[in-house]
């Protein structure tokens, strides 16, 4: 009588023995798959078939730290493929990017008189490829924009350009390319040619649908103040005027960073030689329509002296030519 009890009590005991060890097995799975999801890495050799949940668009870590990345070429998809060791990444289209861009600081503090290296503009933008190329990795721009700066001698303030706007245009995720539009020579400052010829080349280099025409002085206090081409025409209509633009964009977009007061910050400097107030400006003016066909982008003469790719910037330097000769009045 008292055996059989023992063995009742025996068998009792072993099932709950067994029951204990269910519960903790299944204790140690929801563990298991927990971290996993949390992606601790020592756990993910156990579990490669879902991997790709847990990097959704970027770059796939394998188990021995390599890194593969998905994203880039043309295509924006990551790619559905098996991997040498079997990891299986799914399809995923990339979202567009938001209209208004999360993680914008709004406004800046904007200084000239620390030390500025193109090393350390080049050490803080490690993602910029060459050329000063970016675009987001984690979503799909609506546009490419061509950012063309005319200049000649000021290697200093751009220093300080690429060091505010790179973060900026980052912040702001802008697909885009920095264009330094050099002139050669110390002939007649000639901005309004600069930038068209920037125009003109910088679609030999790259696909764009959006200019953006900026100073190399000029930097906006507020990263609200978004780098890229508006619909409105009033925008499209700024520019033309500001630039004298006498061309048919065909369906371009142009845009320049809008200065309206307080909004950017301008690194103060002497006048340079070379690029005294025009005292034809006047006549210059009165004369538009006489010259609007010499002048624009079919007949626009220059030579292209250097196309240089750098790591923070594209360096286009031309020769403009001597300025045309002074318009005779009446
Ligand atoms: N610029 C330049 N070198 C010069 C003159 C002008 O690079 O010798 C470029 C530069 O991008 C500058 C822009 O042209 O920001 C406008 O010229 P500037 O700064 O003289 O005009 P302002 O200060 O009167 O607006
Ligand atoms: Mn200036």
């Amino acid at each position: 009588m008292s055996r059989l009890m023992l063995g009742k009590t025996l068998e009792r005991i072993c099932k709950a023995v067994l029951l204990l060890c269910l519960v903790h097995f299944l204790i140690m799975m929801i563990f298991y798959l927990d971290v996993y999801t949390q992606r601790f890495d020592i756990f993910s050799r156990f579990n490669t078939r879902n991997y790709s949940k847990m990097h959704q668009y970027f770059n796939i870590s394998k188990p021995n730290g390599t890194s593969l990345t998905f994203l880039g070429g043309e295509d924006h998809f990551v790619s559905s493929r098996k991997l040498e060791n079997n990891l299986t990444v799914t399809k995923k289209p990339l979202p567009m990017c938001p209209d208004v861009p999360q993680g914008l600081v709004g406004r800046l503090l904007i200084e000239f008189n620390s030390l500025m290296t193109m090393e350390k503009v080049q050490r803080e933008n490690p993602d910029v490829r060459e050329g000063g190329k970016y675009k987001p990795s984690d979503c799909i721009t609506k546009q490419r924009v061509a950012i063309i700066i005319p200049f000649r001698h000021r290697e200093h303030h751009l220093k300080f350009w690429l060091h505010y706007l790179h973060p900026i245009l980052r912040r702001q995720k802008i697909n885009y390319g920095i264009y330094i539009i050099n002139q050669n020579g110390e002939g007649m400052f000639n901005r309004a040619k600069l930038l068209n010829i920037g125009y003109m080349e910088v679609l030999k280099d790259a696909e764009y649908d959006c200019f953006v025409f900026s100073d190399v002085d000029l930097i906006p206090m507020d990263d609200r103040n978004l780098y890229h081409c508006y619909d409105q025409p009033r925008h499209f209509a700024i520019a033309m005027d500001k630039f004298g633009f006498r061309i048919t964009l065909k369906g371009m977009k142009v845009s320049r960073p809008d200065s309206k007061i307080g909004k950017y910050r301008m690194i103060k400097h002497e006048r340079d030689k070379h690029n005294e107030p025009n005292p034809q400006r006047f006549t210059k003016i009165q004369n538009t329509k006489v010259t609007m066909k010499q002048d624009g982008i079919n007949s626009l003469k220059y030579k292209l002296v250097n196309v240089a790719k750098y790591p923070m910037y594209t360096n286009i330097t031309v020769d403009i030519g001597t300025p045309p000769s002074r318009p005779s009045r009446g």
